[in-house]
């Protein structure tokens, strides 16, 4: 384990980065005061089949509609518009 600490450290720095890109931009999409509509990682690109309906990447098996980077980041804009801290939990369990 601490041999793969660096190839650990780098995989976390860039899961972090693919949902702080994604949350950024689902961030702009919340309205100062009421409903709070789907939020989407690439609102304007368009959707292929087998593709994450947010960001438009390709979905993992299991995955059905969103990437877990972007359930991550929805969580994550969603929890803090309702005044709470992201925590450690995210979306992710
Ligand atoms: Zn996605």
């Amino acid at each position: 384990m601490v041999e793969r600490r660096d190839e650990l450290l780098a995989l976390l720095a860039h899961d972090e980065s693919e949902v702080r890109w994604r949350a950024d931009t689902m961030r702009a999409q919340v309205p100062p005061s009421g409903p709070i509509s789907t939020l989407s990682a690439r609102p304007a690109a368009p959707v292929a089949a087998g593709c994450c309906l947010s960001c438009g990447d390709p979905l993992p098996t299991g995955d059905r509609f969103r990437c877990t980077h972007c359930v991550r980041a929805a969580w994550r804009v969603l929890r803090a518009a309702r005044g709470q801290p992201s925590g450690a939990w995210d979306g992710n369990g």
